[in-house]
């Protein structure tokens, strides 16, 4: 196992009825860039001997930072002693983010498995086209053994409106399984594979399904990709559980690329319980 960061959420179930749910999203990252500039030693090195030393700098960035300095500073050939060394990377950035320029943090590229959001919050999620690569959970391929349900935390509340998400979703399954029984027997004998008609009675038994239900992402985008899904999403405007989930991604990403996304404050929002993240450099 190794040790990337993750958010394992609780996994809940209604006493009163059938009803598996979550309350918050789960985001594991399970990819994030490995540089490793050794390869460029003999490109360096046939310019000038003491271009070499770029490599020798004595102060480790994680790999993501390293890729985007490397990429920056390639552009204007800064291989030599007056370049901005290692230990000067926040300043590096800084002056990156104020002349946005952006296309230096397209290159580390982070993955991320998602989990415990629902098909409403995911098609918010989709909508980040630049930079963004998405797998979603197919619900042809999905039947009922495997649905939970995302409850939205307005309706936590122990009473009235978490009665009616649990009954909701209980009666949701029922008129599922009505759709998955009366279509079992149409295509029983109908000389269809058994896999194909599978995704024929779950295509349309998942039309009885509520935006509650879950859904799973394997997600990649570039850094520069999440900095402007962090500053649409990770703040108020935005839908509770997206914003919950942003800000989960972004501590992960602030963990293996500290520098990239350190301009980045987290505060909190005029309602007093939920924070939201904030930036001297929108959109780089
Ligand atoms: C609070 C909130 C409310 C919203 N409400 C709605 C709503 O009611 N209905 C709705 O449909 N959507 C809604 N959205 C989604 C929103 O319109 C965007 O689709 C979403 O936020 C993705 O933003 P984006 O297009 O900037 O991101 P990306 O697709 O990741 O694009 C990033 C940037 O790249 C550039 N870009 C990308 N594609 C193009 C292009 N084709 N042409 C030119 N430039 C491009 C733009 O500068 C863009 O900002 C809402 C979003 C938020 C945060």
């Amino acid at each position: 196992m190794g040790n990337f960061p993750c958010f394992d959420p609780e996994v809940f179930e209604a006493s009163t009825k059938p009803v598996t749910y979550l309350k918050e999203a789960g985001v594991a990252l399970i990819t994030q860039p490995h540089t490793d500039l050794s390869g460029v030693k003999n490109f360096l090195e046939k310019f000038n001997k003491r271009y070499e030393n770029y490599l020798l700098d004595p102060v480790v960035l994680s790999d993501a930072d390293q890729l985007a300095k490397f990429a920056g500073q390639s552009c204007y050939f800064s291989f030599g002693e007056k370049r901005t060394w290692n230990e000067d990377a926040s300043k590096y950035f800084e002056n990156i983010k104020e002349q946005a320029h952006g296309s230096v943090v397209e290159h580390p590229t982070f993955s991320f498995f998602v989990w415990g959001i629902d098909r409403a919050v995911s098609l918010e999620i989709v909508r980040h086209r630049a930079g963004f690569g998405f797998s979603q959970a197919s619900q042809r391929y999905i039947d009922d053994a495997n649905l939970r349900f995302i409850l939205n935390e307005e309706f936590d509340d122990n009473g009235p409106l978490f009665s009616n998400f649990v009954d909701g979703c209980a009666e949701a399954l029922i008129r599922y399984g009505n759709v998955v029984d009366n279509l079992s027997v149409k295509y029983a004998n109908a000389g269809m594979n058994k896999r194909d008609a599978r995704k024929r009675i779950n295509q349309s038994a998942r039309r009885f399904l509520p935006n509650s239900t879950e859904t799973f992402l394997t997600i990649t985008a570039n850094a520069r990709g999440l900095r402007h899904f962090f500053e649409m999403r990770a703040s108020q405007f935005a839908d509770l559980p997206i914003q919950d989930l942003s800000l989960k991604m972004f501590n992960i990403v602030k963990q293996v690329a500290p520098i990239i996304f350190e301009d980045y404050v987290e505060k909190m929002q005029p309602d007093g319980v939920h924070a939201e993240l904030t930036t001297r450099y929108r959109k780089v």
